[in-house]
């Protein structure tokens, strides 16, 4: 496969051995400071088999300006008539029914050619967020009743957010992705089963990231957003490129929630907007498969409304393209388990006194 040259982005840069490799690696000046408290992040879905159903369900040096502001609101603004094809499938913004909702602030759309980065802690490229505007991400997603509650909240103020799905999770809980791509959500994805990419082999990474690609995608039904986000946020320069060549933009964050260790909804959303309150604006890191990040959703949005702060929605502007090789593998993974229950039931359950 054609191999784009690394993109070297400004900045402290760590040499990266991939097997065994326990250091973070940070493409940014903030790396230093952060990896100490990022290295910590999302310990608690670090391995995911043990969630497994138990049922039979189975940059750039020159790069051009990439995140375009394309709607404001409370103004539904048209979009402006697109000189190229526009690949990305319409979708009809979700009714708000609350006028005293948050609301969504603002629409951007990215450009993801090349694989741009965004979020301050690793990637100072794209510094697109006005003071007070804040971007809401979900990880390790699709799962039953916590996903749906923070669709639920997400709905009853009318904001919209990135979720960033294990393919995994997906294959497990499809009809509930489908949920999050029905609420007009923007979906990227985030590994096949949630590895460290970073202490992985090239190849396994590389097959991680792209069979997660298929496999949520498969399970939306959908083509999704060439949004990728690291488990852990660890990257080698290898996938970095290979994000690159495959035009996947990166997510990194702002604000980590810290819901891998703050299990209590008060003591999350005061995690939250305290960070909030000291960075000023940022892409906020939650995840929707824990109950109660799920718990703390609606009142983190109370207070960001309270505290005059504006919701960025951010989506894609073209789709991204899943490789066959890696939805075959996903397809024969999901294959429904053979089991003897194809009979009738009458032949096999008889009423016999
Ligand atoms: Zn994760």
């Amino acid at each position: 496969m054609r191999k784009l040259p690394f993109l070297i982005v400004a900045g402290s840069f760590t040499a990266v051995v991939a097997a065994g490799a326990g250091a973070w690696h940070f493409f940014g000046p903030a790396g230093a400071q952060t990896s100490a408290k990022a290295d910590k992040g999302e310990i608690t879905t670090a391995s995911i088999d043990t969630r497994a159903p138990k049922s039979n369900s189975t940059a750039p040096a020159e790069p051009p300006p990439r995140v375009q502001a394309v709607a404001a609101a409370p103004a539904a603004a048209p979009m402006p008539a697109a000189p190229a094809v526009e690949k990305r499938p319409a979708i009809a913004k979700p009714v708000c029914n609350n006028p005293n909702a948050l609301g969504v602030s603002r629409t951007v759309q990215i450009d993801t050619t090349g694989g741009p980065g965004l979020g301050l802690s690793q990637y100072r490229d794209y510094d697109f967020l006005q003071p007070g505007e804040v971007v809401l991400t979900f990880d390790d997603g699709p799962w039953p009743v916590t996903t749906p509650a923070v669709l639920a909240a997400l709905s009853a103020q009318c904001v919209q957010a990135v979720f960033f799905p294990i393919g995994k999770h997906a294959t497990w809980h499809p009809a509930v992705l489908k949920q999050v791509i029905a609420a007009g959500h923007t979906v990227g994805s985030h590994t096949w089963s949630h590895k460290n990419l970073a202490s992985r082999p090239a190849q396994e990474a590389t097959d991680e990231i792209e069979k997660g690609i298929s496999a949520v995608s498969m399970m939306a039904g959908t083509p999704i957003a060439p949004f990728f986000r690291f488990p852990q946020l660890r990257q080698t320069p290898e996938l970095k490129a290979h994000l690159a060549e495959r035009n996947i933009a990166t997510f990194s964050i702002d604000i980590d929630s810290q819901d891998f260790k703050i299990h209590k909804p008060d003591a999350l959303v005061t995690s939250v907007m305290t960070q909030l309150k000291k960075k000023g604006k940022g892409i906020i890191l939650l995840h929707d498969l824990h109950k109660w990040s799920a718990a703390a959703v609606p009142e983190i949005l109370n207070q960001l409304k309270a505290g005059g702060y504006k919701v960025v929605f951010i989506r894609a502007k073209d789709t991204l393209a899943t490789l066959p090789d890696y939805d075959a593998m996903v397809a024969a993974e999901v294959q429904p388990v053979k089991t003897s229950n194809a009979r009738p039931i009458s032949n096999v359950i008889q009423t016999v006194d």
